[in-house]
């Protein structure tokens, strides 16, 4: 029996679904259904391992899951509530789940700003960070440690200001509370530990990885295609974001017009297309890219 590579991922939650998507994309076929803890990829040598994403760091590190997919924000404290003992590191960024972790506080409160803080209580569920902010920064504050529902900690009046994950901003302001200061910034990564891997499972993870570095390449970039006049070639293909060669053809008929064809690597926004109508580019499309292989 072949040796099955053991992907440790959040079962519900925030980076739950898009970490799913994302090993679908990769073309992992799997169902998730039920309680189980364990879900089978069918096309491939992987087990998913689904659990709460406080557990994947540990799990990596113990061998209970050979790679998985977190929050930034969960490694980095598991790593200082552990004091970097835990053998688990970022192999790869996914760009996803992209958040904040900040301080807050109430917009009428005492304090308004990190100047304040000191001889205050903030109360969080990320005591590592928070507390290595703090000492970085000379700042004697007490951590008030909270398993959730953080944002009610200062109209409870157990703390002047918390520190918690920020995407959108909208609990905050619900809440009545204004970030002042941003201490870390996160967004999904893969997470492997120094272990070796069996020869099996260590191609196994290098073609994922692959995968993986096609379907987000492949997110930004898009497939362009536009007719110009011949005169306007080189302005255009100028401006089309990070495109090396376009393929130009020419096209029948009265005009001078050429079709322009480029796979543009950046993303493609609309001032872009609207600078490219101005120089006289008609009929422009801008289509997705499904996979990439370099
Ligand atoms: P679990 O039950 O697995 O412990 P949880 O409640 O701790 O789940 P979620 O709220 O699902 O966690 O968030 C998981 C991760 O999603 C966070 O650690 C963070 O990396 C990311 N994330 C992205 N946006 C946000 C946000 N607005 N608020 C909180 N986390 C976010
Ligand atoms: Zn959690």
């Amino acid at each position: 029996m072949t040796d099955r590579l053991k992907i440790a991922l959040q079962k519900k939650g925030r980076l739950a679904e898009d970490s799913f998507a994302l090993l679908k994309k990769c073309g992992l076929r799997f169902s998730i259904r039920g309680g189980g803890l364990l879900a089978r990829v069918k096309n491939m040598p992987i087990d998913l391992l689904l659990v709460r994403d406080d557990d994947i760091p540990s799990f990596v590190a113990n061998n209970a899951a050979d790679i998985g997919i977190v929050g930034e924000n969960v490694l980095v404290e598991e790593q200082l509530v552990s004091k970097n003992e835990l053998d688990a590191a970022i192999a790869m960024r996914l760009g996803f789940s992209r958040c904040k972790l900040c301080l807050a506080a109430a917009e009428t409160g005492k304090v308004q700003s990190a100047s304040d803080l000191s001889g205050t209580r903030i109360a969080t569920t990320y005591p590592g960070v928070t507390g290595r902010y703090l000492s970085e920064n000379g700042i004697d504050a007490k951590l008030v440690e909270m398993k959730g529902a953080v944002e009610l900690a200062p109209s409870i009046q157990i703390a002047e200001s918390i520190c918690d994950l920020v995407s959108s901003g909208a609990t905050l302001e619900a809440n009545g509370l204004t970030a002042f200061e941003t201490i870390l910034e996160s967004e999904a990564v893969l997470i492997r530990s120094a272990r070796e891997l069996s020869a099996n499972k260590s191609d196994i993870l290098d073609k994922l990885m692959n995968r993986i570095d096609g379907v987000l390449k492949s997110a930004e970039t898009k497939y362009i295609m536009l007719n110009a006049p011949k005169s306007a070639v080189k302005e255009i293909t100028d401006l089309l974001p990070g495109s090396d060669s376009p393929t130009i053809i020419p096209l029948g008929g009265p005009e001078d017009l050429v079709a322009v064809q480029a796979v543009c690597t950046e993303t493609v926004f609309w001032e872009t297309l609207e600078g490219l109508k101005t120089l006289g580019a008609r009929a422009i499309l801008v289509l997705p890219i499904e996979k990439m292989m370099s």
